[in-house]
C-alpha cells in the first residue's frame, strides 16, 4: 500500500460556519476523510502543524512546514498539503525553494467549504493524493493541484477570487489529472527539469512589496528601504516605474527587485527613459524574470536569510529562465 502524508494547515477546506454564519477555522479533516472512501486504497497519516486561514500564514509557518516535511520524507511515498488558497502560491514557492527532497509534495485547497453543495475539497485532495503518489511526479519541485490541473510552484497563481478553477500557471498547467472509471489518468506536458534547492536554517530577512501606479512618486519606498532588508516593486509593464522613483532606487543601499503588476510576462530592460527598465537595471535594480512580485519576495527573503551576496542574488534571479 502506498503511504500518503496528509498535512492540513487550514483554509476554507478546513473551515465551518459558526452560529452567526461566519466562516471560521475548524477541524474539518474528518469531513474530508469521510467524503473520500477511495483514499482507503492508501495508507494515510494526517498531520496538522497549525490550523490557520492562509492570510495568517507567515514565512515562519512555512519554515515550520518545511521542517515537518523533512521529518516525514523518509516514511512516505508522497505528501499532500492542504492550505488556504489566498497565500497558497507563496507557501508552495517557499517550499519549492527550500525543500531538500525529490519526494512529490503537492499543495491543494478548496474554494467552497464543507457545508456547501459544491465543496471542492474532497475532489481536490483525491486528485492531489494521486499526483503525489505518482512516480512521474518526482523531481518536479513542489506542485499545486486544483480543479484537475497540475501547476508548478514557480508560475502558479491565484487568478480568481471565487471560481472553482481559481488557479492559473504560465503559460498554463504543466499537467492534468482526470478520473476514468475511478482510475486516475495523469498526463504531464513536459519533462521535469533540475531544481536548485537552498539550505535554509532560519527566516531572518524582511522583504516588503510596493505597488507602482501612474503618478507614483515613490511614496513608501524610502520607508521600506530603511525598515526592510530588501524591496520588491510590482512595477509597470516590462518593469518600468514613474521618473521620480528612479533616484530613490539609485540611492538604495538594499537590494531592489523589479517584478511587474501585469499578470504575466518577463521583465525586460527595454526602455532607457527616466524610470525605464533599462535605466533601473543600470541603477542596480534586479529584474525578477517571470516571477510575480510575491514570488520574487519569497526568493529574495530566502536568499537574504541564507546570507546570499549581491552577486548570488543577481545570479539567482537572472538564472530563473534556466530553472523549472
Ligand atoms: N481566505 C481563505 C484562505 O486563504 C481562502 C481559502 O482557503 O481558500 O485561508
Amino acid at each position: 500500500m502506498k503511504r500518503l502524508a496528509l498535512v492540513q494547515t487550514g483554509g476554507t477546506i478546513a473551515s465551518r460556519t459558526d452560529s452567526s454564519g461566519d466562516l471560521i477555522p475548524a477541524d474539518a479533516v474528518q469531513d474530508l476523510l469521510r467524503a473520500l472512501p477511495s483514499l482507503e486504497q492508501f495508507e494515510v497519516a494526517v498531520f496538522q502543524p497549525f490550523n490557520l486561514p492562509s492570510p495568517h500564514i507567515t514565512p515562519q509557518h512555512m519554515l515550520e512546514l518545511r521542517d515537518l516535511i523533512h521529518s516525514l520524507k523518509n516514511n512516505f511515498d508522497g505528501i499532500v498539503v492542504t492550505h488556504g488558497t489566498d497565500t497558497l502560491e507563496e507557501t508552495a514557492f517557499f517550499l519549492h525553494l527550500t525543500l531538500e527532497t525529490s519526494l512529490p509534495v503537492v499543495l491543494t485547497g478548496s474554494m467552497r467549504h464543507a457545508e456547501e453543495a459544491s465543496w471542492d475539497g474532497p475532489g481536490n485532495v483525491l486528485a492531489a493524493a494521486h499526483v503525489a503518489l505518482e512516480p512521474r511526479s518526482k523531481d518536479r519541485g513542489v506542485l499545486v493541484v486544483f480543479g484537475g490541473d497540475i501547476f508548478d510552484a514557480r508560475t502558479v497563481t491565484k487568478s480568481d477570487t471565487t471560481r472553482l478553477e481559481a488557479f492559473a500557471g504560465y503559460p498554463g498547467p504543466i499537467g492534468r489529472i482526470d478520473f476514468l472509471a475511478g482510475n486516475a489518468e495523469i498526463a504531464y506536458f513536459a519533462r521535469p527539469e533540475p531544481r536548485a534547492s537552498r539550505t535554509l536554517e532560519r527566516v531572518t530577512a524582511e522583504v516588503e512589496i510596493l505597488y507602482a501606479y501612474a503618478g507614483w512618486r515613490g511614496q513608501g519606498l524610502l520607508e521600506s528601504l530603511s525598515r526592510a532588508d530588501g524591496v520588491v516593486i510590482a512595477a509597470l509593464g516590462t518593469g518600468n516605474v514613474p521618473p521620480d522613483v528612479a533616484p530613490i532606487v539609485a540611492e538604495a543601499k538594499k537590494p531592489v527587485v523589479i517584478a511587474t503588476r501585469t499578470h504575466t510576462g518577463a521583465i525586460l530592460p527595454i526602455y532607457g527613459y527616466a524610470g525605464g527598465g533599462r535605466q533601473l537595471r543600470q541603477l542596480g535594480a534586479i529584474p525578477a524574470s517571470f516571477l510575480n512580485a510575491h514570488k520574487a519576495r519569497m526568493l529574495l527573503l530566502v536568499l537574504l536569510s541564507a546570507g546570499a551576496t549581491r552577486t548570488e542574488l543577481e545570479t539567482a534571479f537572472m538564472g530563473l529562465e534556466a530553472q523549472p
